[in-house]
């Protein structure tokens, strides 16, 4: 061995050297360059991705590529972290890094400086072991916007690497999959999400003449109980039963004696793979038609339904789990959207990081233990995917 050759990262520093960088959204504080310096000894091109579209702020994205051809195996996830809240409940500064009972404290800890940190040590220990002609690539799209609008984030930079023909064979997302324990939960797809907002006008009067007016009150709550009366479904093999959840209903009306002539309210739909963001638009307004009411219905659509079936990748990605941690990761598809739902269009996904039961929390934290554990599991992915020894 050469003895010349650069160190791969240590995993608990490079978390560190991240978490130390407040990158709330949009900022980036230094976070992609922490993470440039750490790729670059082991021959990563580095390509700064910073986007402003669409009214929202500018924003720095890293796509990172290692290997002279060959399939592209991709981690992706993110920088940016959510603002730490109330600073006086933090036991230490959120931004500190500090090491505590053999836990790593800090904003983005689990989501998921902590996975970046793991992959970038993994991905550099792979390649200072089997060199850069290892008959394949190795990337990572990391952006600075998944907490936020998600607009100039992993969307503009997968249409860039569109654009370039730069493909990806298959991906892992780092986000935080386990409830509790390292190995318990593999994403393989995720519930798609509407947000709604229902505004229904009337004629504005006096409640004791209500033939003089027309409450949208009542009718409010007729449309949204067509809704609620029954489950959406049962669920699928893969996917909970689809929900909907009326969030708000306001009429800001102070008076009782007058009918309003509006109302509104809010709802949000999450859904498993028998709908479509289109399905649903349908069943909404044939039912809120049903009312006869004069009614606004705005939708916005943050993602859809998606589903990698069980397969090649989620079969190397639970061996490496089990190898690692010694358990069986529960193949699921619960909980928020993620930037995978942009990257299913591009190849497989599936996602796997730290255990999240504290993530976007106060005193956010990671065992040290389990930094080190992904990074093996991640390593053990990449041997696995390009057919080396482990
Ligand atoms: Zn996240």
């Amino acid at each position: 061995m050469r003895t010349n050759q650069p160190q791969p990262p240590e995993v608990l520093a490079l978390a560190q050297a991240l978490i130390r960088c407040p990158s709330v959204t949009p900022a980036d504080a230094g976070a992609l360059g922490v993470l440039e310096e750490a790729l670059k000894p082991f021959g990563f091109a580095c390509h700064r991705l910073p986007f402003e579209t669409g009214g929202s702020p500018r924003v720095e994205n890293l796509y990172a590529v290692a290997g002279k051809g060959g399939r592209n195996f991709c981690f992706a996830g993110h920088t940016d972290v959510v603002p730490p809240g109330d600073l006086k409940g933090w036991r230490v500064d959120p931004f500190a890094a500090v090491v505590e009972k053999d836990e790593l404290i800090g904003r983005g800890a689990a989501d998921m400086k902590g996975a970046i940190a793991a992959f970038a040590a993994a991905a550099a220990r792979f390649l200072r072991r089997h060199g850069e002609d290892f008959g394949g690539r190795i990337s990572l799209l990391v952006t600075g916007d998944e907490e936020g609008p998600s607009i100039n984030g992993t969307r503009q930079v997968l249409g860039w690497l569109a654009a370039r023909g730069e493909t990806l064979d298959a991906c892992v997302v780092g986000e935080p999959t386990n409830p509790e324990r390292l190995g318990d939960m593999i994403k393989i797809g995720r519930r798609g999400s509407i947000n709604a907002r229902l505004t229904v006008r009337g004629v504005q009067g006096h409640s004791a003449y209500p033939q003089l007016a027309d409450n949208p009150v009542h009718r409010l709550l007729r449309m949204l109980g067509r809704l609620t009366a029954a489950p959406m479904d049962a669920g699928t093999p893969h996917f909970q039963p689809s929900t909907l959840q009326v969030t708000s209903i306001d009429v800001g009306n102070p008076a009782t004696n007058v009918i309003p002539a509006e109302a509104r309210a809010l709802f949000n739909i999450r859904f498993n793979d028998l709908h479509s963001a289109a399905s649903l638009e349908r069943w909404l307004r044939a039912a809120f038609d049903a009312e006869a009411a004069t009614y606004d219905l705005a939708l916005h659509v943050t993602g859809e339904a998606f589903l990698t079936p069980p397969g090649p990748l989620s079969d190397l990605l639970a061996g490496a789990v089990k190898r690692v941690t010694g358990r069986e990761p529960e193949l699921s598809t619960t909980g928020g959207t993620s930037d995978a739902r942009f990257i299913k269009d591009h190849c497989p996904v599936a996602e796997f990081g730290l255990a999240g039961s504290t993530m976007h929390k106060i005193d956010e934290r990671v065992p040290v233990a389990d930094l080190a554990a992904l990074s093996e599991i991640y390593e053990a992915v990449l041997e696995g995917y390009f057919g080396k020894q482990c």
